[in-house]
């Protein structure tokens, strides 16, 4: 019988089965999404296909249970004392668990104990510290879309920022790179969502997707969301764009499912769109290798590795939001750098402030968990410690003057309150768990003290009891001991048993001596047990009331740990000022960016700042629109157009800039094509790939757009490829059309004519200085084009072997003087090879001949003819 045929045909076959099973069955048809972890004992198990799997995943011993039914269940489990460990293992790799527990005491049960699944842990909902990545946000993303129209929400619960943008009705591309952007865990669909290019994107990424349209339900959305956010200043903003709101309104009753309780830290609402921000797509963010290395997919190497370091967890997830989403709007860009050159020069304040800062923990998430209620009493002690350092960032913060630090002084909440009631609330070194005492301090809770005082009064009991009763019978070994099974005991050794009084009663036998009880050991113990009980019910009791108090400050700390990130931000982009001597750049909405003596941020750390070449770079929308970059491989060419769209990001996150000065004209986009991508996974071919990333730039870029281009047309024949670069750079260089800023890398030395032909265009090239056979690269950018490819030489220093260098300039001489080349060692085929220069021929036959004239304008005609001459010239 098939596992859901078993769970379908349950009621009829309930005769046959345990009542456990009953139980169980009854619980994971609810669940059927979930692995489900039932508790048992000191085990949580699991049955059947969750038991299969979770054996698998997890290395876990599989066993079986007979449970009545024809089938025997598989069955694996973890203890539940470390089933945390386990759960994260399964989350880690997209599994969503749901944690049965027993739901009363199994001491005071009759039968059977009640259980019911008290959490489920999804990839997208978690919010255990040991679960998440410190530095990135953890979103869960819902969409909904028609015919009509598209929204798109985001929401990290375990920082509680919820984020909502409206789509167009074509929505998919932008979607993607949406989720692309904010990297979901998991995503919820509405069935106008659910396309199939969307879905294989979404899995390619990792993602769990659940197509649940009765969540996207139009008629309850907008009350659900203004019930949630009824404080949120872009609610109204929100509710205007129904799409938006029915995305939302699907997160929260997902979120509501899982969490199950009130989404108390869920507050902070934004309604955004992509034209708010400077534009990264996935391609540039990958290949300007933002957050990882294109290579390796590691993060030395990545901008991230030089910028993120901040002395917060908090202030990590901030850095990487603004790298994500640079701002464009040149005063917000000046009011981030001033804040920076403030905090430069005042280097102790920045110190002062940053030592503070590193004492703070992850109070967005820890005050998360309060909220939720899921934060033990070590959660409480580090939001304690780390609300104590605020007066004195504030203080320090007090003391420096500029619009933006001002703002955030003004957010910072002193919290002396929380601080003072944690810190008396909170015993030191707390447990992990809440149930076994040890919570609250003393002096803090006049009920828990009385009952610690009858606990130890009592042990001082049990000591004089224990000496009078040697004393009476005079027997000086007796003492008083304690089990499990029989509580307190008098113990006196076997030769001693015979002065025993009368009124002991004897409970056990040993090899050595005998054990007794008396009603007063009994009544004393009565006392001691359920003090103790007492005790630790009323320790939880008491945090749960201080953990509530905690969780109603939960806006003023979230605003404080806001503002404390913002700041942790800007005192690191000071400090990486000073530790790389970077400077302040000059933000405009002018077109003009002049960047000199600019170096790349990476490069320079890897190869240390003396060894880096600094160079200009001058770009505008007029005359010099166009960079035309030539040169021989590994000369530079590369690290110079990246580190220029690098400084212009730099310099629009608010951060100082690693040049000597620069002058940025906003960007509202930065493209790149560069190298080839590796993007066969995907079944796309290295030129594919290539010439949609050309189109989707043709496609979107703007006059105030940075193009970087390196290498176009390098993956198909030399004169489709020529064709095409040169027709790609003559749209972008042409202002009637695109006319954004441009740098171009390229081997087709060809193109440098273009400088001669079309306004704005500017050839550079990679200084190189040659001695006989050997060649020095000067990595310096000097105006004009490069003589030369200097391939040969280039391979040469590489390290490839001397003959093959040998034959490969034999060739070269052969084909540079219109000869053909003869293979060597072998006999010289019937046919003859084709030279060069009779490729080049054919090709252009090739090309007239596919030619279709009644499809061209006469403008395009006379280009064409005009190509197809520059072309033919080039032929001998
Ligand atoms: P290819 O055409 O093969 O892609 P390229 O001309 O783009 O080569 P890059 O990849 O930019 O060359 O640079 C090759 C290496 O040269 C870099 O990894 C770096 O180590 C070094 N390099 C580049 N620019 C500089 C510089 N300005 N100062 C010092 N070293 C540099």
């Amino acid at each position: 019988m098939s596992e859901e045929k078993l769970y379908e045909q349950f009621p009829e076959n309930t005769a046959e089965i345990t009542p456990m099973m009953r139980q169980y069955m009854d619980v994971k048809r609810q669940y059927m999404d979930c692995l489900l972890m039932y508790r048992l004992g000191d085990f949580y198990e699991m049955f059947f296909r969750d038991a299969k799997t979770a054996s698998a995943e997890l290395d876990l011993t599989l066993t079986g249970r007979q449970c009545g039914l024809e089938l025997r269940a598989a069955m694996c489990g973890v203890p539940y004392h470390s089933v945390d460990a386990y759960v994260a293992r399964l989350i880690a790799r997209g599994y969503k668990v749901a944690i049965c527990d027993q739901t009363e005491d199994p001491a005071t049960a009759k039968g059977l104990v009640d259980r019911g699944v008290t959490r489920v842990v999804t990839p997208g909902t978690v919010t255990d510290a040991s679960m998440l990545e410190g530095d990135a946000n953890n979103y869960l993303c819902a969409i909904c879309a028609d015919e009509h129209g598209a929204g798109m929400s985001f929401c990290d619960i375990s920082t509680g920022q919820a984020l909502v943008t409206e789509l167009p009705a074509d929505f998919t591309d932008q979607a993607i790179e949406e989720c692309g952007l904010y990297n979901p865990r998991e995503v919820l669909l509405s069935d106008g969502a659910s396309n199939d290019r969307f879905l294989t994107a979404l899995r390619q990424r990792g993602c769990l997707t659940e197509r649940c349209d009765t969540r996207f339900d139009p008629d309850t959305a907008a009350d659900r969301v203004r019930a949630q956010f009824s404080d949120a200043p872009a609610l109204q903003e929100v509710l205007a764009s129904p799409y938006a709101t029915r995305a939302l309104a699907a997160l929260l009753s997902y979120l509501a499912e899982t969490q199950m309780t009130t989404l108390g830290n869920l507050r902070t609402l934004e309604r955004y769109s992509r034209a708010q921000y400077m534009m990264l797509d996935e391609v540039a963010r990958r290949n300007l290798e933002l957050f990882q290395t294109l290579r390796g997919h590691e993060k030395k190497g990545s901008l991230w590795w030089v910028l993120a370091h901040t002395a917060t967890t908090m202030g990590a997830r901030t850095l990487r939001r603004w790298m994500e989403q640079p701002l464009m709007q040149p005063a917000a860009i000046g009011r981030r750098l001033n804040a920076v050159e403030v905090l430069f020069e005042e280097p102790a304040v920045r110190r002062a402030i940053a030592e503070e800062l590193s004492g703070i923990q992850d109070l967005e998430r820890l005050i998360s968990r309060a909220a939720l209620g899921t934060a033990n009493a070590r959660d409480l002690q580090s939001i304690g410690a780390s609300v104590a350092r605020v007066p004195e960032i504030k203080r320090q913060l007090g003391m420096l003057d500029c619009e933006l630090l001002r703002s955030l002084y003004g957010e910072l909440d002193e919290l002396t309150d929380i601080a003072s009631l944690l810190d008396a609330a909170i015993a030191d070194n707390p447990p992990v768990t809440l149930r076994d005492g040890g919570l609250i301090r003393r002096g803090y809770d006049h009920e828990v003290d009385k009952l610690r005082v009858l606990v130890d009064d009592s042990r001082a009991l049990l000591s004089s009891i224990e000496q009078r009763e040697r004393e009476r019978t005079g027997i000086k070994t007796l003492k008083i001991g304690y089990n499990k099974v029989f509580g307190y005991y008098l113990e006196v050794s076997r030769a001693a048993a015979a002065q025993v009084p009368e009124d002991y009663i004897r409970k056990q036998t040993l090899v050595n001596g005998e054990r007794y009880i008396t009603p007063e050991l009994k009544d004393l113990e009565t006392q001691v047990l359920s003090a103790k009980d007492r005790i630790t019910g009323l320790e939880y009791e008491v945090f749960e009331h201080v953990r509530k108090t905690v969780a109603e400050a939960t806006p003023r700390i979230q605003q404080t740990a806001a503002a404390l990130a913002q700041l942790d931000v800007l005192q690191n982009f000071a400090e990486l000022a000073v530790k790389n001597d970077y400077r302040r750049p000059t933000v405009d909405a002018g077109d003009a960016l002049v960047i000199t003596d600019g170096r790349h941020p990476v490069i320079e750390q890897i190869l240390g700042k003396r060894a880096f070449i600094a160079n200009d770079t001058r770009l505008d929308c007029g005359e010099h629109r166009m960079a035309i970059i030539t040169g021989p491989n590994m000369a530079g060419k590369s690290t110079y157009m990246r580190q220029t769209a690098l400084i212009v990001l730099m310099a629009q996150l608010g951060s100082f800039v690693p040049a000597g000065t620069a002058r940025i004209g906003v960007c509202d986009r930065i493209f790149t094509r560069i190298g080839a991508s590796d993007d066969l996974s995907a079944g796309q071919s290295t030129f594919m790939v290539e010439m949609s990333e050309v189109a989707e730039i043709i496609r979107s870029a703007t006059s105030r757009s940075l193009l970087i281009l390196d290498e176009i047309g390098r993956g198909t024949s030399t004169y489709d490829g020529m064709s095409i670069a040169r027709a790609v750079l003559e749209y972008v260089a042409d202002k009637k059309k695109l006319g954004a800023r441009t740098m171009f890398a390229t081997h087709y030395h060809e193109l440098t004519e273009l400088s001669e032909i079309l306004e704005g265009v500017k050839n550079y090239a990679t200084a190189v200085k040659k001695r006989g056979d050997d060649i020095t690269f000067l990595r310096r950018i000097v105006p004009g084009g490069a003589d030369d490819s200097y391939g040969i030489e280039v391979a040469k220093l590489a390290g490839v072997p001397e003959p093959v260098i040998r034959r490969a300039k034999e060739i070269l001489k052969s084909l540079e003087s219109g000869g053909t080349v003869r293979v060597t060692g072998r006999k010289r085929p019937e046919t003859p090879q084709v030279s060069l220069t009779d490729f080049g021929a054919v090709e252009l036959v090739s090309r007239i001949r596919r030619l279709n004239l009644d499809e061209m304008s006469p403008m395009q005609a006379l280009n064409l003819l005009y190509e197809l001459k520059t072309t033919a010239e080039r032929l001998p």
